[in-house]
């Protein structure tokens, strides 16, 4: 059996953005077949609705979410704080019921990006929640820029 990878659902053309669309990856649907792809969407997992308003991490990234100095609010002024962890947390679950080390994610998501300019950091830019627990857990993340 192929090893098991987590990939970002969005890439596979599933409209679970915040704005309803999809961000299909034809670099990741052309490994259908070959790898033993197991679709995730964090912030669906976390409880949220699609579409949903689209939400930023405040003072700080997902590494200071998981810290607890860092929170998350959508652009109605909501804190989803709660539901982010909650879709990271279960995305980690499936990765270790599934025995998956690796990690297909994303680009700018403030849940599945390595680098997501929306959050506050003196950078401008710092990884996502669910990014950042995979990567504390020691599971490699391939970044993935699609529009
Ligand atoms: S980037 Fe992640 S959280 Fe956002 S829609 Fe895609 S899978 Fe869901």
């Amino acid at each position: 059996m192929s090893v098991p990878v987590l990939v970002s659902s969005c890439l596979l053309g599933v409209s679970c953005r915040y704005d309803g669309n999809h961000s299909l990856a034809d670099e990741i649907v052309s490994k259908v077949g070959q790898m033993h792809l197991i679709p995730i969407c964090p912030e669906q997992l976390g409880g949220l609705p699609t579409p949903r308003p689209p939400s930023n991490i405040l003072n700080g990234d997902g590494e200071d979410v998981l810290q607890g100095r860092a929170w998350v609010r959508n652009d109605r002024g909501e804190d989803v704080t709660e539901e982010f962890l909650r879709g990271a947390h279960q995305a980690l679950a499936l990765a270790r019921l599934m025995g998956a080390q690796k990690a297909f994610l994303k680009g700018k998501s403030p849940s599945c990006g390595l680098r997501t300019p929306y959050c506050e950091t003196d950078a401008g830019d710092g990884i996502g929640v669910t990014a950042a627990l995979l990567l504390r857990n020691g599971i490699e993340i391939v970044e993935v820029n699609a529009e």
